[in-house]
């Protein structure tokens, strides 16, 4: 059976489902009707068997895994937390409201604190969750551990799940909800997970199933036949190939130059993008650093991080973005006052106009990792929808210290007015996630729509040519550095309208590099005018690899 989603990257991986247990809705706030000493027993018995858990599975992660896990067993057989619940209990509580009370009222007591305590808030709710799921008989929520590589199948993984995947575990991930560019996707390429987000049918595997997950052709393969494991297992090592192939600069067949530059989300993924083949940074999404911070990031901490991504790129380009908070990477500290419509309300540039001061403090770390090292350095601003936005952005930045200053062109409006705007800044990058979203009216989050969510849709193109012809004419770059760049015939396309960059998962890097090295500029001009003549998405893509096929197979006659 194949069930269809949207696959991330170009990978292919087979194994054993293990489905991520949902998380577990507030216990409702009912009389017991067992006596305060049952539920007593119930409760400590439960929270020792996840302590033990907690403390087996430090043991066997080893490393800082180790300490956090070590420490979280401790909590979770905290007498002062033991108390709480003994005194919710005498009350005539269930064992499990009791223990979702007194959890949260520690966690909010933590998150009170801030900072390091702040922090550790989180980790008592995941005690709480899996004390609470022991009680009801029900598998613990979050990404399980069963010994052996699995692939996982979730309704969708927070930013932090998926960031912590261990990943010589995980084979591959199968998710229920999520487009093409929500965080989990773009995580996961990150990572180099093999990965089909959307697949609304994966509720129905089960634990233990062997699927193939085809990332290619936006499949999962549920009950496959040996023959289709030989066949995935053969492109399994011809991609390993692929990837110790030698890495070269990113070029036409001409030789015209198209630097090859990596997205990434920490300087920990520096050393690997390097090692791939990266000759930069062309997005360095600054908002995953603080994900679950509750007070903004001192400069000092900010610097340190900066300093560290910039001297891993030593005589390169590194383009970082300051932070984009909202929608679907709110941060507390930004982006506090709930909000309806959150992708169209306070998030991007007009959240850090809101608060300059964060602006300044992250513009000025910055500044400080830039002058302590040898990269080069350019700043952006996300969700950049007007002239005075692009104007304020580039002004504080120069002032503060800032050499080469641009904005992100997510928004339809950025790109209409590409030429105002690129005339206001240094350089524009083309955010196309967002710019996909924003035009096709479509979130980037909801599977039901992903339909819709496709940066080959004509409208898409038709803004991004315009902005490529507004930086030939001002004489200014224009990068990629949404999921489009990844996609290895999108790319060709992208150089096409005018794109003078890509900036991608670092995993996809290798397949790009290929692709682009099979066309000349004229090729891509034509794929790209193909594409743009068509009337759809779907449409676009098979004019485009018309368009290709054409070109290969006329110059493989003429030689
Ligand atoms: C984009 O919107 O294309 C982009 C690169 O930014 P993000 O995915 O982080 O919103
Ligand atoms: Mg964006």
């Amino acid at each position: 059976m194949e069930i269809t989603g949207t696959g991330i990257g170009q990978g292919v991986a087979v194994g054993r489902v293990v489905r991520m247990a949902d998380r577990l809705p507030e216990p409702v706030d009912r009389p017991s009707h067992l006596d305060p000493e049952r539920e007593i027993e119930r409760a400590k018995a439960s929270l020792s068997v996840v302590a033990a858990e907690l403390g087996r599975r430090g043991a066997q992660a080893g490393g800082a895994a180790k300490d956090v896990l070590e420490a979280q067993a401790m909590m979770a057989e905290d007498p002062s937390v033991v108390d709480e619940i003994t005194k919710r209990l005498a009350t005539g509580k269930t064992a499990e409201r009791a223990v979702f009370e007194a959890f949260a009222s520690y966690r909010d007591l933590l998150a009170s604190m801030g900072g390091y305590m702040g922090e550790r808030a989180a980790d008592l709710d995941d005690i709480s969750q899996r004390v609470i799921a022991h009680l009801l008989k029900l598998p613990a929520p979050g990404v399980p551990n069963p010994g052996h590589p699995f692939v996982l199948v979730a309704r969708d993984l927070a930013p932090a799940d998926t960031a912590t995947l261990d990943l010589d575990q995980v084979l591959g991930l199968v998710t229920v909800d999520g487009g093409p560019t929500s965080h989990t996707a773009i995580l996961a390429r990150e990572k180099s997970i093999v990965a089909v987000v959307g697949a609304a049918d994966a509720a129905t595997l089960a634990d233990g199933d062997t699927i193939i997950v085809d990332a290619a052709n936006d499949l999962v393969v549920a009950q496959p036949t040996p023959e289709q494991i030989a066949g995935a297992e053969a492109r399994i090592a011809e991609r390993a190939a692929l990837e110790a192939a030698p890495v070269t600069p990113g070029a036409l067949a001409d030789g015209t130059p198209v630097p090859l530059l990596a997205n990434l989300g920490s300087a920990d993924g520096a050393a690997e993008a390097v090692q791939l083949g990266a000759e930069g940074v062309g997005l360095f999404r600054t908002e995953f650093l603080f994900l679950d911070a509750d007070t903004a990031p001192s400069v000092r901490e900010q610097q340190e991080h900066y300093t560290r991504l910039l001297a891993a790129f030593a005589g390169r380009k590194v383009v970082v973005r300051v932070l984009d908070a909202g929608a679907d990477k709110p941060l507390s500290f930004l982006n506090d006052a709930p909000e309806e419509n959150p992708a169209l309300g306070l998030r991007g540039i007009r959240a850090l106009r809101h608060s300059e001061v964060i602006l300044r403090e992250q513009l000025t770390a910055l500044a400080a990792a830039d002058a302590a090292t040898d990269a080069e350095l350019w700043v952006m601003a996300p969700m950049v929808a007007t002239v005075d936005e692009t104007r304020y952005f580039t002004t504080l930045a120069k002032e503060l210290g800032i050499r080469v200053a641009g904005v992100m062109v997510e928004t339809p409006s950025a790109a209409l007015i590409a030429d105002r705007v690129l005339a206001a800044c240094d350089f524009a990058s083309i955010g196309t996630n967002d710019l996909t979203q924003y035009t096709m009216a479509a979130d980037r989050l909801l599977g039901t729509v992903a339909n819709l969510q496709s940066p080959w849709h004509p409208a898409v193109l038709r803004l991004i040519a315009d902005v490529g012809a507004a930086g030939a004419e001002l004489g200014k770059p224009v990068g990629i550095c949404g999921e489009a760049a990844a996609d290895p015939l999108l790319a060709v396309v992208l150089v096409g309208l005018g794109a003078t960059s890509l900036s991608m998962s670092p995993s996809a890097l290798a397949d790009v590099r290929a692709s682009l090295a099979r066309y000349s500029p004229d090729d891509a001009k034509a794929l790209a005018r193909a594409a743009l003549a068509a009337e759809g998405a779907a449409e676009a893509k098979q004019a485009a690899q018309a368009a290709a096929t054409e070109i290969t197979t006329t110059r493989a006659a003429a030689s």
